[in-house]
């Protein structure tokens, strides 16, 4: 090889068989991607001395990129940088961001550097902005990170949530109900939720505790609906409950949680363990949702508090053992009731 073709900007120019100096111009070109013709302004090198064009990776690269970028503008694909943007919204690498969605690192890299995604990722990641949607791909791919991974996406989470909720706090909510919506039962009652969370937390408050373990809210949450069909007949909210190692737990609990911290009821905080677990703690923000109950349900749910809101997790776990729908379900079916 000729020692002048290792500088750079020079190409090898067949017809003048040496490597020669270049210009870049534009010109529109049509590309065919997936049956579909892209014309876009593309940079070509041309031969200084024959004007022959020639052929250049680096450019060639950059106007696949284009041609690219076009067919997902035109095909409403994400963009590069759009997955770059959601990504670090959460905080997270390319590692991280990749287990959580369940694919590959390498092609969550290769569509940041611009290449073209397929439908289905994309969806997939645009679904991502939706903090509900990157919760419940969390949750499903849990196994596939770290534990303290996890607790570091939850935390971003929760962190998304409280900026969203500052930007828009209506359109997340309208959001995260029609999330809830298709998970709970028709019969579910968002401000019968609300109302009953305020009240349990009143209720503890007044017993001198200042916040609860996540834990504790989902079992009072069983008591109160479990004990309201059985004395009055019906549903006071509706909650879908599922058989659950520990007792019965609201089914799809965490979207339940950021539900009650995104309408403003509780606060939510990560409590650090030494071996470096967490746990969430919540706390009351807003009493006033309690209007949305009559005073006997109020009434209903004080008792049910005063009853069992002292016993720690180990007491109120064997209490709902004693349940024959929880005893007549295997683990992780729905409780019908
Ligand atoms: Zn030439």
């Amino acid at each position: 090889m000729e020692k002048k073709g290792q500088e750079e900007n020079v190409l090898y120019c067949e017809k003048c068989d040496s490597f020669v100096n270049y210009d870049i111009i534009r010109k529109r070109e049509i590309y065919e991607i997936k049956n579909d013709k892209i014309e876009i302004l593309s940079d070509v090198a041309k031969c200084a001395n024959c004007g022959t064009e020639l052929y250049d990776i680096k450019l060639e690269d950059n106007n696949l990129k284009r041609v690219y970028r076009e067919y997902a503008k035109k095909h409403k694909l994400v963009l590069p940088e759009e997955i770059k943007e959601i990504r670090e919204k959460y905080g997270l690498n390319q590692h991280l961001f990749a287990r959580i969605l369940g694919i590959g690192k390498a092609t969550i890299q290769r569509y940041e550097n611009g290449a073209l995604p397929t439908k289905a990722y994309s969806d997939l990641i645009k679904s991502m902005k939706n903090p509900g949607e990157f919760q419940r791909k969390l949750e499903e791919n849990k196994h596939n990170i770290s534990k303290s991974e996890y607790e570091t996406a939850r935390t971003a989470l929760s962190r998304v949530m409280r900026n969203q909720k500052e930007i828009a706090a209506d359109e997340v909510l309208t959001e995260l109900s029609d999330v809830l919506e298709v998970i709970h039962s028709n019969v579910f009652n968002f401000d019968k939720l609300l109302g009953t969370v305020a009240v349990i937390f009143s209720k503890i408050k007044e017993m001198n505790e200042n916040f609860m373990y996540k834990t504790k809210l989902l079992k009072l949450l069983w008591f109160t609906e479990r004990r309201f069909e059985k004395l009055f007949g019906r549903r006071l909210i509706g909650i879908k409950f599922a058989h659950g190692n520990y007792g019965p737990i609201p089914d799809k609990y965490p979207l339940l949680i950021s539900y009650l911290e995104q309408a403003g009821v509780i606060t939510v905080t990560l409590e650090e363990d030494e071996d470096g677990s967490a746990r969430e703690k919540l706390f009351l923000k807003d009493n006033t949702f309690s209007k949305y109950l009559d005073e006997k349900e109020k009434n209903f749910i004080e008792k049910i508090v005063k009853r069992f809101g002292k016993m720690d997790t180990k007491r109120l776990s064997k209490e709902t053992h004693k349940d024959e729908l929880y005893k007549n379900t295997e683990n992780g079916e729905i409780i019908e009731f």
